[in-house]
């Protein structure tokens, strides 16, 4: 894994045999994030460059899952007034 400086700077490197020092700009290299591995709720993402790992909180409920879910509540409802009407009918 090659280290990198997300945001750039200098690095300073010596020479073994006359030990003059030299200062190397490192470009400004973001971390590469692979897709994130899902544990415990917490989205966890791995620099593929140099090993560093970030977490992301995985939202508990969805929108979109929560109205599905009080549809579905609200045609199971309906659907159980249907069966109760039904037996009282017949
Ligand atoms: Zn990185």
């Amino acid at each position: 894994m090659d280290m990198h400086l997300p945001e750039g700077g200098e690095k300073t490197r010596k020479c073994k045999a006359c030990g003059e020092k030299e200062t190397v700009i490192i470009e400004p290299l973001g971390h590469n994030w692979d897709d994130g591995i899902v544990e415990d709720g917490v989205k966890t993402f791995t620099c593929k460059r140099c090993g560093e790992t970030r977490t992301e909180p995985i939202p508990s409920s969805c929108p979109f899952f929560e109205l599905f879910r009080k549809i579905l509540s609200m045609l199971e409802s309906k659907l159980f007034h249907m069966i109760f009407i039904a037996i009282i009918i017949l």
